[in-house]
């Protein structure tokens, strides 16, 4: 009999290192001066564990850098484009392939040729990008996230999911024929990384085909979902992950990724579907800003890259290694009393720093306030969701604080250890029980849109 081991091991041996950035703390006092306590501008060698995203910044294997080397950069019809184009074909079903430089010039392109004034596109939770683009078209973007989610500290096995009741009715109200597009999230990034089960998209499926409306996947997250459906919903557990991965994709009649995240590559992305007439159109939006319809703002290494990442990242030993590292980073962060978004996601940790430090009022950014000492004691730099990014005046130039302070600690693919993160829990713990001594931030200087990456604070008093 084959014992099964408790310890699960990440599932890789290191062919290449980097060395980190090591700094004492009186540096980090003075470089957090002159940053502004913003996180965004502090040099990325300054910063020892980076947990500020995911995205673009996992490790790729060997065999992606040899497919790198073998990449064929010709203009037209590259051979790396047709790899690319059949995994993605194999993998999805869908017929029309379109490579774009990242996530959100997918997305650029479908609201450009579907949005529009007048118009509502509705979903489980739009990312940040997809509502921008969905909104620059001049459409609205309608989020329909289930009632659990908005309880942190409760588990739930699908905290992703659309609350498909309340988004039934808006279809009703609103007619199908205003509504161009369901987009479901998987992962449901703007929640925390949740996973949405098979049963919801399966509910959405039949929402989208009573009332005529395409549905799309937005599936950056793709694998990770899939392998959480195979862990928590009943009748998975013995379907191989890239069946379940398949039969999401099979209830769909598109999808764009952004593949900075489950295909491991530093850049890249697509957007695929079944609609012909979409895509002529869609290609020619592409050649306009993104380029020939065989490469789309891409190298032929990139698209190899990504062609391979696709494959490597359905890979059970790896989404088993991958899931419970975020879940064992939660574990430890709940023993030092640490109040999470209760499980963690997929791609990390977030922390309530609302609960956490119910001290600081909101106009303070408790949540930023966290980051920044994060940063300050073990040069740790993750990322605030509160008040800096989501917050707003109101008509009277009222303050108007966002629903949630989180700081988000997002795990890169493949690239740290257990005990980087169990540095990171140590160095957390600290400030837990210290974390009286925290003083929130004040604004110096804030522009009116997307202030978290440009704005400028001082310390509180
Ligand atoms: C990252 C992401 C995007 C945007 O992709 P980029 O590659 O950053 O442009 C869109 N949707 C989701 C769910 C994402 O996680």
């Amino acid at each position: 009999m084959e014992w099964k081991w408790k310890t699960i091991i990440e599932p890789f041996k290191i062919k290449t290192v980097e060395p980190l950035g090591f700094t004492t703390r009186e540096e980090r006092l003075k470089i957090l001066d002159a940053a502004h306590y913003n996180l965004f501008n502090i040099r990325a060698e300054k910063v020892l564990i980076d947990l500020l995203t995911d995205s673009g910044t996992g490790a790729m294997s060997a065999a992606q850098w040899g497919g790198i080397m073998t990449g064929d950069e010709s203009y037209a019809g590259a051979r790396s484009y047709y790899n690319f184009e059949g995994e993605i074909k194999r993998l999805t079903g869908f017929a029309e392939v379109i490579p774009v430089h990242q996530g959100r010039a997918a997305e650029k392109i479908l609201f450009t040729l579907i949005g529009g004034k007048g118009k509502y596109v509705i979903s489980n939770s739009h990312f940040d990008t997809t509502r921008a683009n969905v909104e620059a078209s001049g459409a609205q973007a309608m989020d329909f996230p289930s009632k659990a989610a908005m309880d942190f500290d409760k588990p739930a096995p699908f905290k992703g999911n659309a609350d498909l009741a309340a988004m039934e009715k808006f279809v009703r109200e609103k007619g199908a024929k205003n509504i161009p597009l369901c987009v479901m999230t998987i992962t449901n990034n703007s929640l925390g990384g949740q996973p949405v089960s098979m049963e919801n998209l399966k509910g959405a499926q039949s929402i989208c085909h009573k009332y005529g409306i395409p549905l799309f996947l937005d599936c950056a997250r793709f694998a990770e979902n899939a392998y959480f459906i195979k862990l928590r919903e009943k009748g998975y557990g013995c379907v191989p992950v890239r069946k379940i991965a398949e039969s999401m994709f099979e209830l769909a009649d598109g999808t764009w990724m952004s593949s900075k995240k489950d295909a491991f590559a530093n850049m890249g992305g697509f957007l695929a579907l079944n609609n012909k007439d979409w895509a002529s159109k869609a290609r020619q939006l592409l050649i306009l800003t993104e380029g020939f319809a065989t490469y789309g703002g891409l190298a032929g290494r990139d698209l190899e890259a990504i062609a391979i990442g696709l494959r490597e990242v359905l890979d059970e030993n790896y989404l088993q290694y991958r899931l419970r590292s975020a879940e064992y980073f939660g574990e430890g962060l709940l023993k030092h009393g640490i109040p999470i978004v209760n499980p963690p996601g997929g791609h990390g940790v977030y922390i309530n720093a609302k609960k956490l430090l119910p001290h600081i009022q909101p106009r303070n950014f408790p949540a930023q306030s966290l980051a920044c000492r994060l940063y300050l004691e073990g040069g740790i730099r993750g990322v605030e969701i509160g008040t800096l990014m989501f917050g707003r005046r109101d008509a009277k130039g009222g303050f108007l604080p966002a629903p949630m302070e989180l700081v988000r600690l997002a795990m890169p693919r493949r690239v740290y250890t257990q005990s980087h993160i169990d540095y990171v829990i140590e160095v957390l713990g600290m400030i837990a029980r210290n974390k009286k001594s925290i003083k929130g931030l004040e604004v110096v200087e804030a522009p009116r849109a997307l202030a978290h990456f440009t704005a400028k604070l001082k310390l509180g008093r």
